[in-house]
């Protein structure tokens, strides 16, 4: 690492000033790297956490996080903390996807979350109140999920709740911002200038559903729009064997099933017939009498 850039002398020479200004830029460089290394860990640890440890792309990562809450079940006290620490780092999910490098990357830390307030502020720690509010959402979320599966499998009913659900949680006046005033206003952003009257940046939710539901949202409007594929806009699946009924964000567009023991467990099942003949046929490639 290089040593940190000296304050310019009060009148350097023109040498001393160049200098100076590559001080000060493999300074500025080096932080940026730093920056983008802790935002690559973080998104590592989340992935692991998540399930999807080999993930890398930052929009799936949120979906791995999303089904993962969804396939959680916070009622007892085990789930109900694994829940809220699955909730926990598809916040960070939700945040760290945007490219722009000083980006909040913890939003626990730095925003504020109206419903995690008022839930502290009956004397609830931070952890049992984000605890308690997932556990209120996960019913409701989860239908919401299976329709972004399989509209089709859903009811009239759930379809409704579901976009309900989304609305009621993600609209635009969910998310509040700052405003700062621009004391350098230029219409033509030159002379180091912005055409900028304020700038804006987010300081909090209204939920701690907000920033799930305003990507959801999002990755819908794209789809609409043409911008993405069906399954690059929501590559999730549903297993199903209606037993198991995980969701699951498949790398291959073509699966069906969670893993390979529900294909078989579900073969088993439908097919009794065609698994009979599969498992003969399986024998005697490979136990044949020698
Ligand atoms: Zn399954």
């Amino acid at each position: 690492m290089n040593q940190r850039a000296e304050p310019l002398p009060q009148s350097p020479s023109s040498e001393e000033g160049r200098r100076r200004l590559e001080a000060v830029e493999r300074e500025i460089t080096e932080i940026g790297e730093r920056a983008a290394q802790a935002r690559r860990s973080l998104q590592r640890v989340c992935a692991e956490q998540v399930g999807a440890a080999e993930e890398r792309d930052p929009n799936r990562l949120v979906w791995h996080g999303i089904v993962a809450f969804a396939n959680s079940d916070p009622h007892d006290d085990v789930g109900f903390w694994k829940a809220a620490t699955i909730y926990r780092l598809l916040l960070v999910l939700c945040e760290i996807r945007f490219p722009d490098l000083f980006h909040v990357m913890d939003p626990m830390e730095s925003l504020s979350f109206r419903d995690l307030d008022y839930e502290t502020r009956k004397g609830k720690t931070e952890g049992e109140a984000l605890g308690r509010r997932a556990y209120d959402l996960h019913a409701q979320f989860k239908v919401m999920v299976a329709w972004l599966a399989n509209p089709k499998a859903c009811t009239a009913e759930q379809r409704e709740q579901s976009l309900d659900f989304l609305l009621k949680h993600g609209e635009e006046w969910q998310v509040y911002s700052d405003m700062d005033v621009n004391q350098n206003f230029d219409k033509d952003g030159n002379n180091s200038g912005a055409p900028f009257y304020y700038w804006k940046s987010v300081s909090g939710y209204d939920t701690i559903m907000t920033p799930v539901a305003r990507f959801i949202l999002d990755r819908l409007e794209r789809y609409h729009e043409g911008q993405l594929k069906l399954e690059e806009a929501v590559p999730i699946i549903r297993c199903r064997r209606t037993e198991c009924g995980r969701f699951v964000v498949p790398r291959r567009t073509t699966r069906e099933f969670c893993s390979n023991s529900c294909r078989t467990l579900y073969r088993q099942k439908a097919e009794p017939e065609a698994w009979a003949t599969y498992m003969r046929d399986y024998r005697q490639k490979y136990y044949k009498k020698s």
